[in-house]
């Protein structure tokens, strides 16, 4: 059984997908104007993590990611993108291609899995009109000067996802810039685009442009159906953008949008907020540029569980990246054993026990910080029966590939490549061999020198030395 928690019912509930067996799922994409933070590729871990616990339960999934190319973001009154096409000398078309680029190359990086449908706001601006032409027909929406607006006290349930009420909203509203609109709280759908705006459509309403929350409740729509299985974002999607969206695909479908809203806490910076005015955005590769592999990061993630705040620190990552490494170097051993003693049944049970408890963990709303603690605590007991020669081959194996079983959900294991040592540097460590047989230690090390001077180094084990790639 699955369980996650909801942020609409605000419970940890089981997972029951509308179709049996098929799970539809909508991630809220990035909007590419700018390069993408360690604050979005959580979000987007763990929704692969999501993801990837689904298919260990032999579920089907589809997945489906927005991206927001569409320009619509403002800072103060001008675009967001007039703004990056000035900056960068690029067109709209230019700057979204970029930092598209970069972020999906980012997810590969981290080994996020690529969604079965990536899909374009701007490649979607018929189906949006569509939907707004649905919410006008049946009364939630309504046109004034500068565009079309939701009518937010029409739809009843507002402020089910988020607790920001119809009520609620009026006592906190400020004074309205926009006097015709009906209530505070009616956001717009299509916006009639002022002049010089860069992205704009032709409308039955106007040149202009679409809102921000209706591209989401028109693509997933198009892919997914009216009803979907689990939603995801980050927490800061919740209010008004999620609400939004169910407000669009509910007033125009009269079914229940979505089953599950899965939200990942806020990602912060030693402490800080990330913010423009502390300079403190980090990106992926600002970990690079320090030496650090970006599935260290992976792991700092995978120990931290998603509906926790994530502080980010230098020191938490390096800690995370020594652990990240005694799983590579527990599986580069394993590999590399050659175990000559009896089979050993506590193994077996071990094997049996892991896997069970694994699976609990990562079913109970994706506690992988439980289920990364299940695999230290499986890889300790293993070396401890390696020290002691206490196991046989084929306990070796079913060991290593009950952490590669793991690795389905984790994906921290790097691809395997089998980097041949070239003819050279085999030559130094049979010399190597030579000088450490006729007790010649000094030219050993040297010899040891000169390997890792050609990137290799020395891993000696009960099989003989072995060549690792630095
Ligand atoms: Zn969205």
């Amino acid at each position: 059984m699955i369980k996650f928690y909801n942020t609409l019912s605000k419970k940890i509930e089981e997972f029951k997908p509308v179709k049996k067996d098929f799970v539809r799922i909508y991630n809220c994409g990035p909007t590419v104007y700018d390069y993408d933070h360690l604050g979005h590729m959580w979000t987007y871990t763990m929704a692969d993590i999501m993801r990837r616990v689904l298919e260990y339960n032999k579920l089907k999934v589809r997945q489906v990611m927005n991206i927001t190319d569409v320009g619509h973001l403002t800072e103060g009154d001008v675009d967001k993108m007039l703004l990056a096409s000035e900056r960068e000398k690029k067109t709209p078309g230019q700057i979204c291609e970029f930092y598209t680029k970069i972020f999906m190359e980012n997810r590969r990086k981290l080994n996020i899995l690529e969604p079965h449908i990536i899909c374009k706001a701007t490649e979607h601006i018929k189906e949006m009109q569509g939907l707004i032409k649905k919410l006008l027909d049946n009364g939630y929406a309504y046109k004034i000067t500068d565009g079309i607006y939701y009518n937010v006290p029409k739809f009843k349930d507002y402020g089910k996802l988020s607790g920001n009420t119809v009520e609620k909203l009026e006592v906190g509203a400020r004074i309205e810039v926009n006097p015709e609109k009906k209530h505070p709280a009616d956001f717009a759908l299509w916006i009639i685009a002022k002049p010089g705006h860069l992205m704009q459509w032709d409308s039955p309403w106007g040149r202009g442009y679409p809102g921000w929350h209706i591209e989401c409740s028109a693509m997933s729509t198009k892919y997914l159906g009216d009803e979907l299985d689990i939603h995801t974002g980050g927490e800061d999607n919740i209010f008004p953008h999620h609400e939004n969206e169910i407000a669009q695909s509910e007033g125009a479908t009269g079914k229940k949008f979505v089953r599950i809203w899965m939200h990942t806490r806020f990602l912060n910076i030693e402490g800080e907020k990330m913010s423009k005015s502390l300079g403190n955005f980090m990106r992926l590769q600002d970990i690079e540029k320090k030496g650090f592999e970006p599935l260290a990061l992976r792991y700092l993630f995978l120990i931290t569980h998603y509906r926790t705040p994530l502080n980010f620190t230098w020191e938490g990552l390096k800690a995370a990246d020594t652990a990240w490494k005694r799983v590579l170097e527990f599986m580069d051993v394993l590999k590399n054993l050659k175990a000559k003693s009896g089979h050993n049944e506590e193994i077996d049970k071990l094997i049996e026990k892991s896997k069970e408890e694994f699976s609990e963990a990562i079913n109970f709303d994706l506690d992988t910080p439980k289920a990364v603690a299940v695999m230290f605590d499986f890889m300790n007991k293993i070396n401890k029966f390696i020290a002691e020669k206490k196991l046989d081959q084929k306990n070796v194996l079913e060991s290593y590939n009950l952490v590669k079983d793991f690795d389905k959900v984790f994906a921290i294991l790097k691809e395997e490549k089998e980097t041949k040592a070239p003819k050279d540097v085999l030559k130094l460590l049979e010399d190597r061999e030579k000088a450490r047989k006729e007790k010649d230690w000094t030219k050993a090390d040297e010899i040891r020198e000169k390997i890792k001077k050609n990137g290799f180094m020395i891993l000696d084990g009960d099989s003989g030395p072995r060549l690792k790639k630095i």
